[in-house]
């Protein structure tokens, strides 16, 4: 999910038309956000409008958040925020972490409950990283048989297949009691 703050561009007037949800119009054909939100595009009437999050608190600069990877690709993973410096959050709000330049094959897998913190927003994107003592995988299971697993130097070994993987692992694993995934 892509987010969009104000200002923000969001499309030129010659592919959609500003239907004044939170959007209007910058008269130099460019239609643009007036709020914090996401951008929702109707393909058949080429109007677009963002519905607006600002009531909620986006994350910001050096905030640590924890959530759920939803994806890995080549040089970063994508992870669905569920918490906010511990607290809850409602959205489904998507941020981005790098794993460029890190030596590591894997650095969580999809399903791992992870720790990041947050670097800030570029083009609409959340972006945050997992180089901190406190980011990295916080939950995990085996992906060979589901079992539990224990941290070990560099990654994680399954107690029941004895199966070892690559992760980053936070300092705080293991700590998800508070942890609710909805
Ligand atoms: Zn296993």
């Amino acid at each position: 999910m892509n987010v969009v703050c104000p200002g923000d561009k969001l499309s030129c007037i010659e592919e959609y038309e500003s239907n004044d949800n939170n959007t209007f119009d910058d008269n130099n054909g460019i239609i643009r956000s007036t709020t914090i939100g996401t951008k929702c595009i109707n393909k058949k009437d080429h109007t677009l409008k963002v519905k607006s999050i600002s009531n909620i608190s986006l994350p910001k600069m050096d905030d640590v958040v924890i959530g759920v990877v939803v994806s890995v690709v080549s040089s970063m993973i994508i992870v669905s925020i569920e918490y906010v410096n511990n607290n809850k959050v409602n959205s489904k709000i998507e941020c981005v972490c790098s794993t460029r330049g890190t030596h590591k094959k894997t650095m969580a897998l999809v399903d791992d409950v992870i720790a990041l913190k947050i670097l800030g927003y570029k083009n609409g994107t959340i972006h945050a990283s997992i180089n901190d003592p406190d980011a990295g995988v916080l939950f995990t299971r085996c992906k060979k048989c589901s079992g539990d697993v224990i941290t070990i130097k560099d990654g994680i070994k399954c107690i029941n297949c004895t199966w070892m993987d690559d992760r980053k692992i936070s300092r705080n694993f293991g700590n998800t009691g508070f942890i609710k995934l909805s």
